[in-house]
């Protein structure tokens, strides 16, 4: 093996590169060029409707990019590059793909029909990667981690939001993923039941899990943020650390962006 391997050159935990995606004649991401290193934590701002959430979608493989591709962990997801067609993954491969990447949405999308502790368990159990009483065992110990030790038997119409959000947290790390995708987690949640939920994201950030937040909540993403992305028509206006982003925006979009929400 002469050849630099991927595992040679910088590590790099999400690639997306030079995505786009239409809906219709409707361009929502436009040329999104975006590396991901293990450990960092990217917050995404942007106002609503410019692509923050579609591009959660691609990266996860739930849209396609009509240009463009995506690589978590090294391994190609999309299907062009530059125009020239690359392999079709399987569903298989890409199941096994998107198991690799957590998924937290805005409103949960817990199971409602299983438990707490079903809820956390059904995936490592579904895909085959645990036993169901190993796969329990592990529910167990998230649930414990997200303060939620003691309801592993109630069904999520019996917690509170803040409560039905950090079992989604609790589900998507039971895969063990290699990084996680946050989609405005806070912002279906009543005001006083945000504080619980950033608290688990901010457990996870200080302990070194690769995350990627959408989110309006700017003091938390001053806080947790290595880099902060500002996204606006489907592409990046600017991206830094959360002092040149958030304190001395270069651009007027951004600047007019935080004077909203600031
Ligand atoms: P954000 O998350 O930043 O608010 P989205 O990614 O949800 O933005 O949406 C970006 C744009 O794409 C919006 O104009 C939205 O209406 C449009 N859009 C999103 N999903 C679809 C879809 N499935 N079909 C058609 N248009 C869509
Ligand atoms: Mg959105």
């Amino acid at each position: 093996m002469t050849a630099a391997t991927p595992a040679e050159q910088a590590p790099v935990a999400l690639e997306v590169h030079n995505v786009h995606k239409w809906y219709g004649a409707h361009r929502v991401l436009d040329g999104i060029d975006l590396t991901v290193r293990p450990g960092e934590v990217t917050v995404v701002i942007g106002p609503s409707g410019s692509g923050k959430s579609t591009l959660l979608r691609v990266i996860n493989h739930l849209e396609k990019p009509e240009i463009g591709h995506v690589s978590v962990g090294g391994e190609l997801i999309g299907v062009r590059r530059s125009g020239k067609r690359l392999k079709e993954l399987s569903e298989r491969a890409i199941l096994a793909q998107r198991g690799r990447i957590g998924f937290v949405f805005q409103n949960f999308n817990l199971f409602p029909h299983l438990t707490v502790l079903d809820n956390v368990a059904a995936a490592p159990v579904a895909t085959g990667r645990l036993t169901r009483s190993a796969a329990q065992e592990l529910a167990r110990d998230l649930l414990a981690r997200v303060g939620l030790g003691d309801r592993t038997g109630a069904y999520p119409r019996q917690l509170s939001g803040g409560q039905q959000q950090r079992v989604a947290i609790a589900r998507a790390l039971a895969l063990r993923p290699g990084i996680i995708l946050f989609d405005e987690p806070t912002s279906a949640l009543d005001p006083e039941l945000v504080g619980e939920v950033l608290a688990v994201i901010r457990d996870l950030a200080t302990s070194g899990t690769t995350l990627v937040i959408v989110t309006h909540e700017i003091g938390f993403a001053r806080e947790v943020a290595d880099r902060i992305v500002f996204v606006d028509g489907g592409r990046i206006v600017e991206q830094g650390p959360p002092a040149d982003v958030l304190d001395h925006p270069r651009h007027e979009r951004t600047r007019d962006f935080l004077s909203k929400v600031l």
